[in-house]
């Protein structure tokens, strides 16, 4: 069942607010913005999402593009801009300042264990389905299971963290005899990112390296759906294509993942590996001659790209 999603349209001095589907996409809210401000939707832009900006991003629906509850759409019309806008890559100009966080601890770290930084929607869970157990990637209790024998396990959801635990109980990933969670954390620890385009929200590992000192980029992981989320890491980041529950009889995502963070976990340096072709990996534990020096993925093509 798809709900209606209340949205802040900022433009020019005006707030307005919009109610629209959820399943809408950005095509349509342009056109809903037409009605309301009479701006073409081919003059409209939008200040802080300039990375949607082509025409394959317009069928993107309100509900993928994962929106914090305040965030505000600042409309421009792309005549009044000098420029055109247009996304430019590492071009970050500054941080905003956070706002309070907190690490909601739910057990201890155990020695001489990696990290996996897991995100919930679309990587472990689809919220569409019908039901939690619909909703549960395949194979996550196997997945959880296994790679808990060497990684501890860490939650960051671009929710808030009372959804973040109702959904991580609705999975049975609280309290369970078979692994435990070390930390979540909700969107309130995710910084936005200022480029001269427009901004993002992001996970950047920093926040837990900060914290807990015995993880650092040589045995972090962080898994997600959104590039975006680990645009600051990406030697620490694996992009696990987004989940959803009507694919769920073909979907073996965690099952390769779970191979591959097996795979690399004696590796001194997660940073040094290329974790792009995580899917093409090559079990090199069986090649007496393979070292961490010719580490090699195989051929193949890979899980996704890193840059939109
Ligand atoms: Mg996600």
């Amino acid at each position: 069942m798809s709900s209606l999603v209340k949205l802040t349209i900022q433009w020019e001095e005006n707030e307005i607010e919009i109610n629209i589907n959820e399943e809408a996409t950005l095509g349509d809210l342009k056109k809903k913005i037409h009605s309301i401000i009479h701006l073409e939707p081919a003059r409209q832009t939008f200040f802080d999402f300039p990375l949607l900006e082509t025409l394959e991003d317009h069928k993107i629906t309100i509900k993928e593009l994962n929106l914090r509850p305040d965030c505000v759409f600042i409309v421009k019309d792309k005549l009044s801009i000098d420029k055109p806008v247009k996304p430019r890559l590492g071009s970050r100009k500054q941080s905003e300042e956070l706002k309070t966080f907190v690490f909601k601890i739910m057990n201890k770290p155990r020695d001489n264990k990696k990290l996996l930084v897991l995100d919930i929607d679309h990587t472990i869970y689809d919220a569409q389905a019908p039901n939690a157990v619909l909703g549960a990637r395949p194979y996550l209790q196997d997945f959880l299971q296994g790679i808990y024998e060497e990684y501890d396990i860490a939650i960051w959801s671009a929710t808030e963290l009372a959804i973040a635990e109702k959904k991580l109980a609705a999975l049975n990933m609280i309290e369970n005899p078979n692994y435990k969670i070390l930390f979540v954390l909700d969107f309130n620890a995710m910084p936005k990112v200022l480029l001269e385009e427009g901004s993002y929200y992001t996970k950047p590992l920093k926040i837990i390296w900060e914290k807990y000192q015995q993880y650092s980029s040589a045995n972090t992981i962080i898994c997600d759906d959104k590039p975006m989320n680990f645009r600051g890491d990406k030697s620490n980041g694996i992009l696990i294509e987004p989940y959803s529950y009507v694919e769920r009889d073909t979907d073996k995502e965690l099952l390769h993942l779970m191979s591959y963070l097996k795979l690399i976990v004696k590796q001194e340096d997660f940073a040094a590996l290329d974790h792009k072709k995580w899917k093409v990996y090559k079990d090199y534990s069986t090649d007496s001659t393979s070292d961490s020096d010719n580490y090699n993925y195989g051929e193949g093509s890979s899980g996704g790209t890193d840059d939109n």
